[in-house]
C-alpha cells in the first residue's frame, strides 16, 4: 500500500536529525542533552514505555537519567525529586511518567515541573503557550501528529478535521493545532467525545480524521470519507497468545476496512506512536538550543 503514513520511517528520520545536532553541540564544546525520567511504580506499560524512552536517549547520543521510586512513595518524595531535577543544571528536560498511583495528585506533580524543563509540554505554562502559538513545549504526541503530516507534505489549510477524544494529552491538544493560524493547522476543526450526538455524521464529514478513544477498531469503513486521511492513535494492548507478551497493539481504526477508502492512513503499532517518542527527544533537544524558552 502506498498511502501509508509510516510513523516508524519519519521517526527515524527525526532521530538522525536529533544525532547530527548533538554531535554539532558536542563539536563546539557542549555537554550532552539530559533528559531524566521519574517512574513511580511497577505498571507493565509505563515501566516498559520508560525503558523505551531512555533507549532512544542513547540512540541519539543524549544522557538520560531513571529514577524509579517504589509504588508507596509519598506525594512529599516524589515533590522532592522533581525539585532536584529543577534544581540540577545537567538536566535540560524531564518527565514524570503518568498516569500515578491514585494516592498522588497528578495535578500538583505537573505544576511542580519547571515549565523550560517540561519536555512532556503538560505544564499549564506550555499548554498556555500552545493556545497562543507562542514557543514552549509542545506534547509528544499532539506534536508528533502534525510532524507526520507535515513530513508528508498533506494540505491542511480549510480542511475539516474531526478529532475524537478530548484527553489533555492527546485530543485537546491536537485538535489546537489542527486549528491554529499555522502550517500544519488552518483547519475547521471539530472536537468530538462520549457525549457525541451524531459521532458517524461527523467523521463521515471529516478531511482529516484524528482518533484518539481507546476503543479498538471503532471506526469502521463506512464511518470515514472516500479520501480522508486517517490518523490512529489508540493503542490498547488486546490478547493474543501467538505472542510472547501474550498481547499486541490494536487501533482505534479498522485498518484493513478502512485503508482503502484513506488518502493517507497510519498503521498501529508504526505510525503515531514512534512519532512520540522522537518528539520527546526534538523537546529536550529544543530545550538545549533554547528555542522554547
Ligand atoms: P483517554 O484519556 O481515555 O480519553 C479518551 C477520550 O475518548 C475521551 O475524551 C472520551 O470521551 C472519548 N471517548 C471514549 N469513548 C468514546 C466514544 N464511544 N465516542 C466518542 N468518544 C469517546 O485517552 P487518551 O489518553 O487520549 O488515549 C487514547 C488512546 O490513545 C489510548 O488507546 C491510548 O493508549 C492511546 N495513546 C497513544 C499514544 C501514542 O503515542 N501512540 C499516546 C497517548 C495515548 P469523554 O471525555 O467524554 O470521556
Amino acid at each position: 500500500m502506498n498511502n501509508i503514513l509510516d510513523g516508524k520511517k519519519t521517526a527515524a528520520t527525526i532521530k538522525d536529525e536529533i544525532a547530527r545536532a548533538v554531535e554539532e553541540l558536542q563539536a563546539v564544546g557542549s555537554k550532552k542533552p539530559h533528559l531524566a525520567a521519574i517512574l513511580v511504580g511497577n505498571d507493565g506499560g509505563s515501566v516498559t514505555y520508560v525503558n523505551a524512552k531512555m533507549r532512544d536517549c542513547a540512540e541519539v547520543g543524549f544522557e538520560s537519567t531513571l529514577i524509579h521510586l517504589e509504588e508507596s512513595v509519598s506525594e512529599d518524595k516524589l515533590m522532592e525529586e522533581i525539585k532536584k531535577l529543577n534544581d540540577n543544571p545537567d538536566v535540560d528536560g524531564f518527565i514524570v511518567q503518568l498516569p500515578l498511583p491514585k494516592h498522588i495528585n497528578e495535578k500538583r506533580v505537573i505544576m511542580a515541573i519547571r515549565p523550560d524543563k517540561d519536555v512532556d509540554g503538560f505544564h499549564p505554562q506550555n499548554v498556555g503557550n500552545m493556545m497562543l502559538n507562542f514557543p514552549g513545549f509542545l506534547p509528544a504526541t499532539p506534536y508528533g501528529i502534525v510532524q507526520l503530516i507535515k513530513r508528508h507534505g498533506i494540505e491542511t489549510s480549510g480542511k475539516h478535521c474531526v478529532v475524537v477524544g478530548r484527553s489533555h494529552i492527546v485530543g485537546s491538544p491536537v485538535s489546537v493545532l489542527m486549528a491554529r493560524n499555522a502550517y500544519p493547522g488552518n483547519c475547521t476543526v471539530t472536537l468530538c467525545h462520549s457525549r457525541t450526538k451524531n459521532l458517524k455524521e461527523l467523521c463521515q464529514q471529516a478531511d482529516i480524521l484524528i482518533c484518539a478513544l481507546g476503543k479498538p477498531e471503532f471506526i469502521q469503513a463506512d464511518m470515514v470519507k472516500e479520501g480522508s486521511v486517517i490518523i490512529d492513535v489508540g493503542t490498547t494492548r488486546v490478547p493474543d497468545s501467538s505472542r510472547k507478551s501474550g498481547f499486541r497493539l490494536k487501533g482505534d481504526v479498522d485498518f484493513e476496512a478502512v485503508a482503502p477508502k484513506a488518502s493517507f492512513i497510519t498503521p498501529v503499532p508504526g505510525g503515531v506512536g514512534p512519532m512520540t517518542r522522537a518528539m520527546l527527544l526534538k523537546n529536550t533537544l529544543e530545550a538545549v538550543q533554547g528555542k522554547a524558552y
